[in-house]
């Protein structure tokens, strides 16, 4: 309760600081409730396809085209989906101020990013996904509370609603390790960096809803693919519950 409260009173002390102006290029908005203006998000240059989950290559067909090995097909049981890359300013200050100034209005704009990539995968690539359930990466309940919000679910529930999909609360997570980001940034072996992010969230999560995920193909949506170690060890216990194809849906890949 009295979180919300300081909540409420932080987002109208911000609305005094900071008048309405647009992400993108800080001209005056005139709706409040925007954040950026119809020229700068279409600016943002969205996908068309999937991409694999381990060297990134384009999948026009929805299949992998790539081999890796069987060892990196377990390691990585799920198909790439990024609307828009993270070397766009405009979306990484859009995903930086979601996550960490607590901007849970921009789950909005960054809902319709996912949602204008899906459209366009859909058409573009003959994407079938009428049979896909949608879930999330959890966040620990602490820091749930701390922020107010799952940024992650968020997305998700918009994405569910748009596409009439069934969302499941299919994992909880159980430990409370630090931030992905924090952990090896500027380590530039991203091998040695995917490990030491492995070994950061191993153990991370549980299953939650475990007779839901049998047989199913899952859309596990996250805010950003960096290593991919957080959406791997997910996608792991949902195939070891049963999770037929999984589709790793993210605003952005680094
Ligand atoms: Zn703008
Ligand atoms: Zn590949």
């Amino acid at each position: 309760m009295l979180t919300n409260f300081f909540i409420a009173i932080k987002n109208t002390a911000l609305d005094i600081l900071f008048p309405p102006v647009c992400f993108g290029c800080k001209n005056h908005l005139e709706n409040r409730d925007k954040f950026i203006c119809d020229g700068c998000l279409a600016s943002i240059k969205i996908n068309n396809t999937l991409f694999c989950p381990v060297c990134q290559a384009r999948l026009p067909e929805n299949k992998r085209v790539c081999s890796h090995g069987l060892k990196k097909t377990d390691e990585f049981p799920y198909l790439l989906a990024a609307a828009a890359s993270y070397d766009d300013k405009i979306v990484r200050d859009l995903i930086h101020s979601y996550k960490y100034e607590y901007f849970d209005k921009l789950s909005s704009v960054l809902g319709a990013v996912l949602a204008a990539y899906l459209d366009s995968v859909i058409k573009n690539s003959k994407l079938e996904i009428k049979n896909f359930s949608v879930t999330y990466i959890p966040l620990h309940l602490f820091r749930e509370r701390t922020r107010g919000f799952n940024q992650s679910k968020l997305l998700a529930e918009i994405i569910a609603e748009k596409f009439n999909l069934e969302i499941i609360g299919a994992l909880q997570r159980v430990r409370n390790n630090p931030p992905q980001a924090k952990i090896s940034k500027n380590n530039r072996a991203q091998t040695k960096n995917y490990k030491k992010r492995q070994k950061n969230i191993s153990n991370a999560f549980e299953i939650a809803a475990s007779g839901k995920i049998s047989g199913k193909n899952i859309i596990l949506v996250d805010d950003v693919y960096t290593s991919g170690a957080t959406i791997s060890e997910a996608a792991k216990i949902l195939k070891r519950h049963g999770a037929n194809k999984i589709i790793a849906l993210v605003v952005a890949r680094a």
